[in-house]
C-alpha cells in the first residue's frame, strides 16, 4: 500500500486525482466548512464518505466495503477539527464523555501518547492509514493505493452560524450539489455518512450535538431501499437519552423518490445487493 502524507492539501489534491485511473474513494471530517472540497474531488462511480473528525475506527463495515470495490483511495483527515476538541476534553477528563465514545473515538489517541488537539490532528492521518491497512490485510487486499492527504480549514474560519443542521446519510455516490435539496454553498450543515448499523453512527452525532452544538437532526436516504433502514436510524436517535439530553430537534426522515439515480460504482464481483447489505 503506498502511502504518502503531504501537507499542502489544495494544491495537490488534483494532482492526486489526475493520477488516479477510474472511480476512487475519499474519507474526510463531516465539517461543514469541507463540503465544496469533496464536491469538487467527486469523479463519476466515486464514493465518498465523511465521519467525524475523519475518525474511521468503528467504521469498519464502510471501510471493507470501500477496500473491496476500489483500488485507490484518498484518506483525508482535518486541522482546525470540532471531532479534535472531543478528543482532548475526554483525554483532560474522562467523564466529560460516554464511555462508550470515549473507548471507540478518545482512547485510541490516549494510546499514541496525544494531549492536545495539534497532537491529535498530527497524529490522526497515520492512525486512518493503521487502521485500513489492518482491514486491507484481514481480507488479502494489502496492495491497494491510498493516498494520505491532511486538509486544513478553509480559510478564514467563517464563524458558526446559530442554526446548524446535521445530515446523516449513507456514502455518498455523487456531487453533492447533485444531490437534491442540498447546496454545497450552504454552510449550515454538517455532513456524516455511515454505515447505520455501526456504533461510529452515535459516536458522529454526539459529537455534533455535544461539541458542534448543532440544533436539528435530518437523516435522508439516497434510494427507496434505504427508507427503512434510515428510518430506523431517525428513531433510534429519538430513543436515545445521550443524544436528546442535548435538546436536538430531529426532523421527519427525508425518504427520496425512485426518479433520483444514484451512481453506483460497477465492478465484477461487487453487486448492488452486496453493497446493501451493509448500506
Ligand atoms: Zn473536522
Amino acid at each position: 500500500m503506498r502511502v504518502a502524507i503531504r501537507d499542502d492539501f489544495m494544491s495537490f489534491m488534483q494532482e492526486d486525482i489526475a493520477s488516479i485511473k477510474g472511480p476512487f474513494f475519499v474519507t474526510g471530517c463531516m465539517d461543514r466548512r469541507l463540503t465544496k472540497i469533496f464536491d469538487s474531488m467527486y469523479r463519476e462511480g466515486s464514493t465518498i464518505v465523511r465521519t467525524a473528525g475523519g475518525f474511521l475506527n468503528g467504521s469498519q463495515g464502510v471501510v471493507e466495503q470501500l477496500i473491496k470495490e476500489y483500488d485507490t483511495g484518498i484518506v483525508t483527515s482535518h486541522r482546525g477539527c470540532g471531532a479534535a476538541e472531543v478528543v482532548v476534553e475526554g483525554l483532560k477528563e474522562r467523564q466529560k464523555v460516554p464511555p462508550d465514545i470515549y473507548d471507540q473515538v478518545v482512547n485510541p489517541f490516549a494510546s499514541k501518547g496525544c494531549k492536545d488537539c495539534t497532537n491529535v490532528e498530527a497524529s490522526s492521518p497515520e492512525m486512518q492509514k493503521d487502521y485500513i491497512e489492518q482491514i486491507a490485510s484481514l481480507h488479502g487486499l494489502g496492495n491497494k493505493s491510498i493516498i494520505m492527504r491532511c486538509m486544513d480549514t478553509p480559510k478564514p474560519m467563517v464563524e458558526r452560524p446559530n442554526k446548524m443542521e446535521l445530515v446523516i446519510t449513507t456514502p455518498l455516490r455523487r456531487r453533492y450539489s447533485q444531490l437534491p435539496g442540498v447546496s454545497v454553498n450552504d454552510d449550515t450543515k454538517y455532513y456524516l455518512h455511515c454505515d447505520p448499523s455501526s456504533p461510529s453512527l452515535k459516536c458522529g452525532v454526539w459529537i455534533a450535538v455535544a461539541e458542534i452544538k448543532v440544533g436539528s437532526i435530518q437523516v435522508i436516504s439516497q434510494s427507496p431501499r434505504e427508507n427503512e433502514m434510515m428510518a430506523k436510524v431517525a428513531e433510534t436517535l429519538k430513543n436515545d437519552p445521550e443524544i436528546q439530553k442535548f435538546g436536538v430537534a430531529i426532523n421527519p426522515p427525508r425518504l427520496y423518490d425512485t426518479s433520483i439515480k444514484v451512481g453506483i460504482p460497477q465492478k465484477p464481483g461487487v453487486t448492488p445487493r452486496d453493497r446493501a447489505k451493509l448500506f
